[in-house]
């Protein structure tokens, strides 16, 4: 066939690991003989990390903000471990924490549904996208412990000096814990603008829920902002393209998702985004089929799977040792930037093929073909385990 002419780049972010084996692979196996694939490379493996002083990752999110599509592989966040074996400079930060405070974006992470593989919610047929505001609250907070006695207050100075002191709580008979968070009204209006951007372009339902019953101003603030910008902002969009927005109080959304069948996103506030994303990507099956995509709130995709580096498979198969790794949630991060790239520079062509390798992957696992972590869970009558080239290669005879 004539590959697929694309337009503008797409900004590419290698990674680490058994993810930066599969990334090669993907793009020899299911990419490179269909597509004229145009890429502004960056290379974010931790040896090139190092070698920059951490500015390659610096430079692929402002090459990102420039084109406005990226796709994103599996990365290491040192520790002291990985400083030792890397022999680092420096304890480098989190790359998805330094890309993710330039693009100021949020983080939707979508299940991605196959035959064969049930949720532990039965009802759950279509996905549920949590997304997670991921600045401030307790992750930003200060506490103390304090001992019998003790008075606590909570002390304002305003920009003119002016001071205002509210009672915490008087210890009296015990001492006890307390703690000060904080968010901001940019940063909430930031995730607000996303969460509806991201709404408009899956066709979906969004809600966000938090305690403004309990949470006077703090939790009502959030509640007031998403609403002042929905309605000045985003009401008339929503309606045409046949979707909704509701705020509900956080345990009457706890309740409506258990008896749901999925299909909209749920908009979280920080902590609650934390525990019920991994309560729904657990509920679903298997974190290796989970995407995410961090959105800006000027619209800028960057498309990544949610697992990590799978650094245990990386040493079988530096080893020699056959590996059996799960590339789905990597090949969707590739399809989920290629569709971008193709709806942005209206290129129909594009469009297709990411829709045709999504359905030749899912029919590769519908059809019993599949890797270890997904034979070990499947309810299909007949499975073929096979290994991580192989699975590429199935995907490909159908694609
Ligand atoms: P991980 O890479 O997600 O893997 C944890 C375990 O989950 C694996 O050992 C494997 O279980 C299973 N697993 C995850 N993805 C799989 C896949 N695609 N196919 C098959 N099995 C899969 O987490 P980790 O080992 O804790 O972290 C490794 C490195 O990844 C760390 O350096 C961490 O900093 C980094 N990390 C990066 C990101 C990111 O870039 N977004 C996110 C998380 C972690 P079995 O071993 O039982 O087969
Ligand atoms: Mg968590």
């Amino acid at each position: 066939m004539e590959k697929i002419l694309m337009k503008t780049p797409l900004v590419e972010m290698d990674g680490d690991e058994m993810t930066r084996v599969i990334w090669q692979m993907i793009k020899d196996i299911l990419l490179l003989p269909y597509i004229d694939l145009k890429t502004e490379y960056y290379d974010l493996g931790l040896v090139h990390r190092n070698e920059t002083d951490d500015q390659v990752t610096v430079d692929s999110a402002n090459a990102a903000k420039k084109y406005g599509v990226a796709v994103k592989c599996a990365t290491i966040t040192p520790n002291a471990q990985r400083v030792e074996e890397y022999n680092l400079k420096e304890m480098w930060k989190s790359p998805n924490g330094t890309i993710r405070a330039i693009l100021d974006g949020t983080v939707f992470r979508t299940p991605i549904i196959v035959k064969g593989i049930t949720p532990y919610i039965p009802t759950w047929t279509k996905p549920i996208t949590i997304a997670r505001h991921a600045y401030g609250d307790i992750y930003k907070n200060s506490e103390m412990v304090v001992d019998a006695g003790t008075k606590c207050e909570l002390v304002c100075t305003d920009a003119d000096g002016k001071e205002t002191r509210q009672l915490i709580h008087q210890f009296t008979k015990s001492g006890g814990i307390l703690q000060g968070v904080h968010n901001v009204d940019s940063s909430i209006a930031s995730f607000a603008r996303s969460c509806f951007n991201f709404a408009l372009d899956t066709k979906q339902d969004i809600w966000f829920a938090a305690k403004d019953t309990i949470s006077k101003q703090y939790d009502h603030r959030f509640k007031d902002i998403f609403q002042e910008i929905y309605d000045s902002e985003y009401a008339d969009k929503f309606k045409e393209a046949g979707i909704s927005y509701f705020y509900t109080l956080i345990d009457d959304a706890v309740a409506r998702v258990i008896r749901s069948e999925g299909g909209y996103i749920w908009a979280c506030k920080n902590y609650d985004g934390d525990v019920m994303s991994d309560m729904v990507a657990t509920a679903y099956g298997s974190l290796a089929m989970m995407t995410s995509v961090l959105v800006s709130p000027d619209g800028v995709y960057e498309y990544e799977a949610a697992h990590g580096t799978v650094q245990r498979h990386y040493y079988k198969h530096l080893k020699g040792e056959v590996t059996s790794t799960n590339s789905v949630a990597t090949i969707f991060a590739w399809t989920g930037a290629l569709r971008k790239r193709g709806e942005m520079d209206e290129l129909p062509d594009l469009i297709a093929f990411a829709d045709r390798l999504e359905s030749a992957t899912l029919r590769t696992i519908e059809e019993g073909v599949m890797t270890g972590d997904l034979a070990a869970m499947s309810t299909l009558p007949e499975i073929r385990k096979v290994d991580t080239e192989a699975f590429l290669r199935e995907i490909a005879a159908r694609l």
